[in-house]
């Protein structure tokens, strides 16, 4: 898709669709929009940040809570900048990139190739696609620099901005931030904002084995952000300067990491099936050229208005991270494990463990909720005569990450009702987070909470005062139930609980 982004396809239309939505519906801002913004960096509103809330929370008790062998940690975003030395970021983790001499815009020349091959997919021709795709790995693999220029030559693959082919040679770069370490000593070596929370969890493995006395196989967990100078600024909060980043890091005895890469694959697939992506918008794509440090690399893509995308990584990344830290830190970062090995009937003794990571972009999660959720259908209300359609936009989120799991209506400002609505509010807060709205018509309101993706319109009327029930509305459904409100809180809560989605794990 390397056409520029104002092209007015279905695909790119819908996505406008969405960020305006994300805007107006308190989602996703801009960063500092009133200074035009600084570009791929995002701020969540306040039903954006409760819906990224939910989905971390849910990502971190599905690892943490439902594995007995999964710990958390949440290290510092600074690190010894020996650290980033180790992981191979300061010299050799770099990125191929390239720079139109028209627009004297940069691109990732991988990303342009991957578009270009998304493309011929997208035109009925997926085999065209994986052929490109499967030259570029090997070219990358080679460090082929010139043959990536001259692919794109081949491929007659054009800047989106000035939409020429007029391009520099292919160069590495290190996509890491870097800030000044001292404030005393200009000469102190540059500290890094992470680009990956991995390494804050290599550097405490043996911490938080001894401390939490994990016995291999087991998992640290962790969620934070990390920081990419990313060149490609498209595609709203798909790919950010500043993100987060949901990874979990398997530690595992040599030998058994296929089974643990294969387990935790289809884990990860589960976990997004689960939270409602549905299977046919899921797929797996294997890496065409393998990182340094990885043995085995899938990514879980979604089909994002876009096309289909990196949502998540598996990486089985063998030793190398742990051997790195151990040569460059000169600290054993060996674990004994006393199980009897069956061949040779002796402990299988010292070693250093082999990772399976799992690795997944809060952002990019979030996105792909929103997207999936963001519907719009036509409706018809009445009967006869006075049957009407309309169009309503909707968020049909899982009941469990919905920013706000339901609204309470008064019917009318007066009569007592609008305290009986405050009692149910305060009779169930403690339980969900709830908002009272008394403005404008009943339809009217039901629209707001749609647009936001609240599950359940609670309606207090004339006669919830003589008997103490009240209407529950259904978003998706619009169908109306009368219950007691003592019902409510087992009602609410069996729909919006957590375990609704790990039941399906
Ligand atoms: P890509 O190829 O799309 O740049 P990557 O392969 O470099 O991604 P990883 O290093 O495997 O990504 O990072 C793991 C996850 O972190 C990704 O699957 C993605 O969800 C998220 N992620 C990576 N870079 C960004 C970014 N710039 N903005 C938002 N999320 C990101």
């Amino acid at each position: 898709m390397s056409k520029p982004a104002s092209t007015p396809t279905p695909e790119n239309t819908q996505l406008k669709d969405i960020v305006a939505h994300a805007k107006e519906y308190g989602f996703v801002f801009q960063s500092s929009e009133i200074y035009d913004g600084l570009a791929a960096v995002y701020d969540y509103g306040p039903n954006g940040v409760e819906l990224k809330n939910n989905l971390k929370r849910l990502w971190w008790e599905a690892m943490t809570q439902l594995h007995g062998n999964v710990v958390g940690i949440d290290a510092a975003i600074f690190m010894a900048p020996q650290t980033w030395e180790a992981s191979g970021h300061v010299a050799g983790f770099n990125d191929p990139l390239i720079d139109n001499l028209d627009s004297k815009k940069r691109y990732r020349a991988d990303v342009l190739l991957e578009e270009k091959a998304a493309e011929y997919e997208n035109a009925g021709d997926p085999a065209r696609g994986a052929a490109l795709t499967a030259e570029m790995g090997r070219l990358l693999t080679a460090n082929d620099l010139a043959g990536v220029r001259q692919l794109i030559l081949d491929e007659k693959i054009k800047c989106p901005v000035s939409g020429t082919g007029n391009w520099t040679e292919v160069r590495q770069f290190n996509l890491m931030f870097s800030t000044q370490g001292s404030a005393v000593d200009s000469d102190a070596p540059p500290v890094y904002l992470r680009p990956e929370t991995a390494q804050g969890i290599f550097v405490n493995f043996l911490n938080v084995q001894k401390s939490a006395r994990m016995k291999i196989p087991f998992g640290i967990a962790q969620i934070g952000k990390a920081f990419r100078n990313e060149i490609v600024a498209r595609q709203f909060i798909f790919r950010m300067r500043e993100f987060e980043q949901m990874e979990m890091q398997f530690f595992v005895r040599p030998g058994t990491e296929g089974e643990w890469y294969d387990t935790w694959k289809a884990a990860r697939r589960r976990f997004h099936e689960a939270l409602g992506l549905p299977p046919e918008k899921l797929r797996f794509h294997d890496h065409d050229k393998l990182a340094h440090y990885a043995k085995a690399a899938v990514d879980i893509e979604y089909e994002f208005p876009f096309g289909f995308k990196e949502m998540e990584g598996i990486h089985s990344r063998g030793d190398f991270d742990l051997t790195q830290h151990q040569n460059l830190s000169r600290k054993k970062q060996q674990y004994f494990d006393n199980d009897i090995d069956e061949a040779t009937g002796k402990p299988y003794g010292n070693y250093v463990p082999y990772v399976v990571e799992t690795s997944v972009g809060a952002d990019r999660l979030f996105l792909a909720t929103l997207c999936q959720a963001f519907q719009e259908e036509t409706i018809t209300e009445g009967e006869g005569e006075t049957q009407t359609t309309k169009q309503r936009t909707l968020l049909k989120l899982h009941p469990a990450v919905a920013p706000i799991k339901a609204a309470i209506f008064p019917l009318v400002r007066k009569d007592g009702m609008p305290e009986k609505a405050q009692q149910i509010f305060d009779d169930l807060r403690f339980d969900f987070r709830l908002v009272i709205e008394d403005k404008d018509a009943i339809g009217k309101r039901y629209t707001r909470q749609d647009l936001i993706g609240t599950p359940f319109c609670i309606v207090v009327d004339g006669q919830t005062l003589e008997d103490d029930t009240v209407t529950v509305r259904h978003r998706d459904t619009r169908e109306q139930t009368r219950m007691p409100i003592s019902a409510l809180r087992a009602y609410i809560g069996e729909a919006v609980s957590f375990k609704t989605v790990f039941a399906k794990l």
